[in-house]
């Protein structure tokens, strides 16, 4: 499934499902679970997190984020001078960068920098160095699309929200999210081997990417989300 199919659903039908159950709506939730939504593809083979989500112009927009996140890092003196150049040159530098192995080594960089200085962000940098390190270390494709990273994942952010005002909320919209994108890869012809080494496949084939009849399934899983939102968050108050 494509990774704009996966923000949309997992976002939508997560941030719904918590609306419609009381849990309050904060924007790091909201966040935490679009992130999420895309997270288990971020081992895909040549393809970074964003490229296969982001179309061409808001991959430029993360770029000038970056560089201003850079320029941020180094006029705040969030690490004490030189670190906090060599921390924005990292940043600023890495969504350019042309070699994967390259690309890695700077992001462990930027996260050994992120735990080392960035403390005053807690746990938000903790979190955010975890993503970089798991992105480099995953060895191939699969091991993101198990249970065991479902429950890791929703075990760091539930760890490294608590005692976060409205934290409680942000692993219930993590780990809903991410749950999600393993059910819709579940549905599709390529499918998910949720607990390996066991060798249960989990794939109802009602659609493989990529041909006219899966882009066909895959919008009508969309639409169904949309419409989902559409119902909690419109509908549902306006009757109230
Ligand atoms: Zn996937």
């Amino acid at each position: 499934m494509m990774g704009k199919s996966h923000l949309i659903i997992g976002t939508g039908v997560t941030l719904s499902a918590m609306s419609l159950l009381g849990y309050p709506i904060t924007i790091p939730a909201a966040a935490v679970a679009a992130l999420s939504s895309l997270l288990p593809d971020i081992d895909e083979p040549n393809s970074l997190l964003v490229r296969k989500a982001l179309p061409e112009p808001l991959l430029r927009l993360l770029q000038v984020a970056l560089i201003a996140g850079a320029i941020y890092l180094y006029l705040a003196q969030i690490a004490a001078p030189p670190w906090n150049l060599v921390l924005a040159l990292l940043v600023g530098s890495v969504s350019f960068l042309p070699g994967r192995k390259l690309r890695h080594l700077v992001m462990v960089l930027i996260a050994v920098g992120l735990f080392a200085f960035a403390q005053v962000y807690d746990p938000w940098n903790a979190i955010a160095a975890c993503i970089l390190i798991i992105a480099v270390v995953v060895p191939h494709r699969g091991l993101t699309h198990t249970l065991y990273a479902l429950g890791g994942w929703t075990a760091l952010l539930y760890f490294a929200a608590e005692g976060m005002k409205n934290g409680g909320s942000l692993w219930i919209a993590g780990g809903m999210a991410y749950a999600l994108h393993l059910a819709a890869d579940a549905l599709t012809r390529r499918g998910i081997t949720p607990l390996p080494p066991l060798p249960l496949k989990l794939r109802l084939k009602l659609m493989s990417t990529g041909t006219k009849h899966g882009d066909k399934v895959e919008r009508v899983f969309v639409v169904l989300a949309l419409a989902l939102v559409v119902y909690t968050f419109v509908l549902v108050p306006f009757q109230g």
